[in-house]
């Protein structure tokens, strides 16, 4: 059978490109078991993956609980742009902060309020939690009062002061202690929260104690963490200098930029890679989209840190449609993916992944990656709300972001798809859907991850490395792909 580079040179010069259900993936001698497998890659040059997968930079897929889940699973969120940039901040400082367990501004109560009018402010806003500082009008710390204190109180109507512990008697940290050690001190005082001052004793912060619990209850190993522990995460910023003011704003908080524009390939593009790693040379930035090597190895010449590739594969797209353009995802990958190894960048394959089988083939094409629109939207973490679709079974909403109402409601969209205020009203390049309600976003995770270290144990990949270097691909028919599919029978 033709090794890998001799199957899509054998395509190219016969001017073929083939997508997912094109091909199959060609079982050999193993050794390797699906425990003994290993997913880490690279989702760009220094941002680490456990499991090689992201959810796409949608505003019905990505938000902080899409991001939180997904590094929780080993993967990353790219939170979408088509928030305002101060919501884009609080969703990625979200995901940042979670392992910590940090509460980044907690809400604070003055003392001159009666236990009533906190009471009432916890109806009025929701809050469950009853732990607060205490402080002054320049937000120096006073004192702390927490659920007991309400718990012990007989008349509502006495003040704050009269019930909290106050500074004197508390046990404060600082931004610099960590999630272990709070939750130590916590059980130490049996206390339920610790604030966090800074040199003027201003609250900068706060640990509670259920939500250190929780953190350190997880699964850290599966967890895709930064240097310092944290979960990673990524922001989608556009192709004007709109990115510049977004990334300043997050930069604290954010492990890679993804510059996000339908067309990876144009000046825009380039500007906005050029700008941002000027500015900020030490952040990842990845670039797409293209499908091209050309466009590929051009990004990578001009710095990009990863490439996304993929024009008009996507489930809810219409690029391809309306425009003629775009390579079929496999070879797309494939041509990409060599065009960028000699500047050491990984690809990451966006969009067209409709089988778990599919994630596996795209990094057998090349990719170190894959990012998945349809494939986690309708879960419990994505954006929106679980409605009755019309056959009567739960249905979450998905569309393309270069989808009519998208792009009416979100300058990042409109961005995205290049229309400018003059053109007029702008050509819809994607399609509003239902998708089935999947639930959590860690179950379908599970079933990806299982389905991807079973496929490399089928062809003896020991790691991705192996996997996208040796795994040989073969070119099946419809009939094959008939095949492929359970058929004679009735699935019951
Ligand atoms: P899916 O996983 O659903 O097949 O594809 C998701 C990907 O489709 C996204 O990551 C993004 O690159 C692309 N995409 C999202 N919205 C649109 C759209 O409206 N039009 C086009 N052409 N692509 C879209």
């Amino acid at each position: 059978m033709l090794a890998k580079a001799d199957f899509f040179d054998n395509l190219h010069t016969q001017g073929i490109a083939l997508t997912y259900d094109d091909v199959r993936l060609m079982a050999a001698r193993s050794s390797t078991t699906t425990q003994s497998v290993n997913t880490t890659s690279r989702f760009s040059k220094n941002v680490p993956l456990v499991v090689p997968i992201a959810s796409a930079a949608m505003d019905t897929v990505t938000t902080a609980p899409m991001a939180i889940e997904m590094a929780k699973c080993g993967g990353i969120g790219v939170i979408h742009a088509g928030l305002s940039i101060d919501e884009q901040f609080r969703h990625v400082r979200r995901v940042k902060l979670h392992t910590n367990g940090i509460i980044d501004t907690p809400i604070t109560v003055s003392p001159t309020d009666t236990l009533q009018d906190v009471l009432d402010m916890c109806a009025q806003k929701g809050f469950s939690f009853r732990s607060f500082p205490v402080v002054d009008d320049s937000g120096k710390l006073l004192g702390l009062v927490t659920r007991r204190d309400f718990a012990f109180a007989i008349d509502f109507n006495t003040t704050i002061e009269t019930v909290m512990t106050p500074r004197s008697e508390l046990t404060v940290g600082t931004r610099k202690t960590t999630t272990k050690s709070a939750h130590k001190t916590m059980q130490q005082l049996r206390r339920k929260a610790l604030p966090l001052v800074d040199t003027h004793d201003v609250v900068c912060g706060m640990y509670e104690l259920s939500d250190v619990t929780r953190v350190l209850r997880g699964n850290p190993d599966q967890y895709n963490l930064d240097a310092q522990g944290r979960l990673c995460v990524a922001a989608a910023v556009p192709t004007d200098d709109g990115a510049l003011e977004r990334i300043e704003r997050m930069i604290d908080y954010l492990d890679v930029a993804v510059v996000d524009t339908a067309q990876g390939d144009s000046e825009f593009a380039f500007q906005t890679l050029e700008r941002i790693k000027h500015h900020f040379p030490r952040l990842d930035v990845v670039v797409g989209n293209v499908s091209n090597p050309e466009s590929a190895a051009a990004l990578a010449k001009a710095g990009a840190d990863g490439i996304k590739v993929g024009q008009g594969p996507g489930s809810i797209c219409t690029t391809r449609i309306e425009t003629g353009i775009g390579t079929p995802q496999v070879t797309a990958v494939y041509e990409c993916a060599q065009a960028v190894a000699q500047y050491d960048i990984p690809v990451i394959a966006d969009g067209g992944i409709t089988n778990a089988g599919d994630i596996s083939i795209a990094v057998a094409a090349g990719a170190s990656s894959v990012m998945l629109g349809s494939g986690l939207a309708g879960t419990k973490e994505s954006p929106g709300d679980v409605v009755m679709g019309e056959d009567g079974t739960m249905v979450k909403m998905y569309r393309g972001m270069g989808s009519a109402s998208a792009m009416r409601e979100s300058e990042a969209s409109r961005k995205r798809y290049g229309a400018t205020a003059s053109s007029g009203k702008p050509l819809a390049e994607g399609v509003e859907s239902h998708v089935a309600y999947k639930g959590p976003v860690h179950d379908v995770m599970d079933h990806y991850t299982k389905a991807l270290k079973k496929s490399m144990s089928y062809v003896g990949a020991a790691d991705i490395n192996a996997h996208r270097a040796s795994t040989k691909l073969i070119r099946i028919t419809s009939a094959g792909i008939r095949e492929s599919h359970p058929h004679n029978v009735r699935v019951i």
